[in-house]
Order: C-alpha cells, then structure tokens, then sequence
C-alpha cells in the first residue's frame, strides 16, 4: 500500500499530458527537476566537453556499432558532404540558386521571393531579433562565480500582448524568455515590458513640460501572477496593495473553488506547481492582463547560454509597426491632441517636435484651445 502511494506520487512529478499536444497535468517544478537528477548519471548534465574521440567511443557502444562503421557514418553524414555545388566551388550562403531541389534551400527561396516582391527590407530591428539566441549559444560567464550551476532547469516562458491590442492578442507570443528555476517570479514581472508601465495619465496641454515626470510604474505597484489556483502578488513595496483579494472574494462569496494568495518576490520557480502549455495570467496597472505560457521545463544544458547574468534571457520579442507623427511623418508619436483647430483629424498624433512646434510660441504660451495626452507607442520597446 505504501509502495503503491509512493509511485503515484513520484509519478505526479513526470508531466503527463492533460489534454494531447496541448498541456500537461500539474506538477512541481522543483521535484520534476530531482526526478531527472535522481535517473541521470551526472556526466548526462555535466559542462564538461568529452574529447571526440571518447565521445565516438561511447556513441558508437550506445548504438552497438564497431569502430569502423562509426568512422563510415562519421564520413557519410559529415557535414562537408552536404553539398548542392560542385566540389571545387565556394557558394555564397547567401544566394539561393535558381531552381533548387534541396527542401530546406526551396523554402528558403520561396521566403526571399516573398519579401522582395513586399520591398521589405531587412532593418536593424528584425536583424537584431534573428540574432537574439545566437548570440548567447554555449555562452560562458566571465566569472565561474556567475555560472548556472550544473542540474538547474531552464523555464521558456511566452507573455502575450494584453488583449487592448486585438490584432495579436492570442496569435503570437509578444516575448520569449528563459529563465531558471531560482528566479522569482518578482523577476519575471521585472523581465516583462509592457506599454501601459509607461503611460502616463491625464491631460498635460497646458503644461507639456510637466507630463514625462509621471509614469505608471512608478505609481501603481501592485500586480500580480495567478497560477493554478494562487494568487502571487507583488507586495516589495510599501505602496503594493493586494489587488487579488477583490477576486478572492468574489469567488467565495459565489461558491466557487478557494483561491489562495501568496508573495510573487518570495516564490521562485522551482517552488511551483504548474501545467506546461497551459495559459495563466499576469496583471497589471489594475487591469492590463497578458497570458502567460510556460512552454518548456528542461535541465541546463553545456550549450545554453550560462551566464547567470544575462538571465531572464529574451529569446523572443514581437515587432510592432510603430505610429508615425501626422506631420513629420519621421518620428514616433508621443502627443494625441483631441478639440485641435491645428490638427488634421481628431485624435490626432503628433511627435513632440511637431507637437511644441504647431501648438506653442517661442515662449511657450499655448496657442488656441486643445486637449493633450502623453501618448507611449506599443513599439517603444523594439
Ligand atoms: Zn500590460
Ligand atoms: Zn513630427
């Protein structure tokens, strides 16, 4: 009977799907990461880098193959073998050669031709994005002190747009991030980059000057992570308020299952207990609420990126076509005036250039009678 018990319950912390192909059961992240550490032999998550000959050695004993055929396979699936060019030929990897038959090399095309045909060109943002994960494969810490230490697990968690945006709310995920298992979650809302952080409310025409000293942020605290029944609120600072509890209360008050609270800055990922795949939620500024997926829990591996520092690590991050000013045309907006003689519509959008320039005097005395709003761009962040 106790056997019995117990295999059920080491059996809680192997994710098992719920529902096929879209998200597990629930299960503790912390006892999830000792199972594997319990059935791995520490060389399986060791940094250390076999030579290659012991490796082939190894490999060639896993798979039950002699030493001759490895050296074949060795040659045959080599990379250098991997050719659509004569042999004493450099191609550019850049240029896809006209009717291809490598799969891969079609797709490739078929992506090229595509966008030459839109005259997108490729700036300094999408090319920045491409490299994101590039740039931080296999990397090592300057200091050992800063490495992520050998049997810790890598979360990859997607934060969606909040629903005030509709064209990509639920398509596609705004950002990607890796973190680990002793990160907080007081660091993954740290980690999170949302517009509404940094509006700025209120109407500021007659003293523009006054309006960037204001941000959400810095104002209203409070947020909060909900999952799996738990309400994990932000409470670092003295102003945070509890803002779950109106929930909690309503769902009690209405016979629904108990919710519970708990603290976002004292809860570390490893502590949790969640469903991979399963959507959960993150609020802020009162009612901003993005989706949070957790989509992978895994072991660190020798080429992940291992520098402590550089976590959470943004793997991901979603362009928005920022809003240009209906003057210049140039720069992003930052003004949205309404009641404008000034302006060609109502609301109207302005960078602050134009915005001063159309609406003040050389002394700074407003000009006619308006109404103006600090305006942040969702693609403030690109
Ligand atoms: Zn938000
Ligand atoms: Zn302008």
């Amino acid at each position: 009977m106790a056997a019995a018990k117990e295999s059920t319950d080491l059996n809680a912390n192997i994710p098992d799907y719920e529902y096929a192909d879209v998200n597990t059961k629930a299960f503790h992240i912390g006892s999830f990461r000792n199972e594997w550490l319990k059935r791995l032999k520490p060389s399986s998550y060791s940094y250390e880098r076999e030579d290659e000959d012991t490796f082939d050695a190894n490999f060639a004993k896993d798979m039950g193959i002699s030493a001759e055929t490895m050296a074949d396979l060795k040659s045959v699936c080599s990379v250098d073998s991997l050719r659509c060019h004569p042999e004493d030929q450099t191609p550019d990897p850049d240029v896809v050669p006209e009717d291809p038959t490598l799969k891969t090399l079609i797709q490739r095309k078929k992506k090229q031709d595509h966008k030459a045909s839109l005259k997108l060109t490729k700036n300094r943002h999408s090319l920045y994005a491409d490299e994101l994960e590039r740039l931080t494969f296999g990397r090592e810490p300057d200091a050992v002190t800063d490495i992520i230490p050998e049997g810790e697990v890598i979360l990859t968690i997607n934060v969606y747009y909040p629903a005030i945006i509709d064209k990509f709310s639920y398509i596609r995920p705004h950002m990607t991030l890796l973190m680990t298992g002793s990160h907080s979650l007081a660091e993954l809302r740290d980690a999170i980059c949302c517009v509404s952080d940094l509006q700025v409310c209120g109407e500021f025409s007659s003293t523009p000057d006054m309006a960037p000293d204001f941000i959400s942020k810095d104002h209203f605290k409070s947020a909060f992570f909900f999952f799996e029944g738990v309400f994990y609120n932000d409470m670092r600072f003295p102003e945070c308020q509890d803002i779950s509890m109106t929930t909690i209360e309503w769902a009690k008050a209405r016979n629904f299952p108990p919710y519970s609270q708990s603290k976002m800055e004292d809860t570390r990922f490893a502590d949790l207990t969640v469903k991979v795949g399963f959507p959960y939620l993150y609020c802020h500024q009162g009612d901003c609420e993005h989706l949070v997926i957790i989509t992978d829990v895994r072991l660190a591996h020798k080429n992940d990126c291992l520098d402590k520092k550089l976590y959470p690590l943004l793997t991901h991050k979603h362009r928005v076509i920022t809003k240009k000013c209906t003057v210049c045309h140039v720069f992003i907006g930052r003004w949205l005036t309404t009641n404008d003689p000034f302006a060609p519509s109502d609301p109207c959008l302005f960078c602050d250039k134009c915005f001063r320039m159309l609406h003040y005097d050389a002394e700074g005395i407003k000009l006619g009678d308006f109404l103006a709003y600090p305006y942040v761009d969702p693609g403030a962040f690109n």
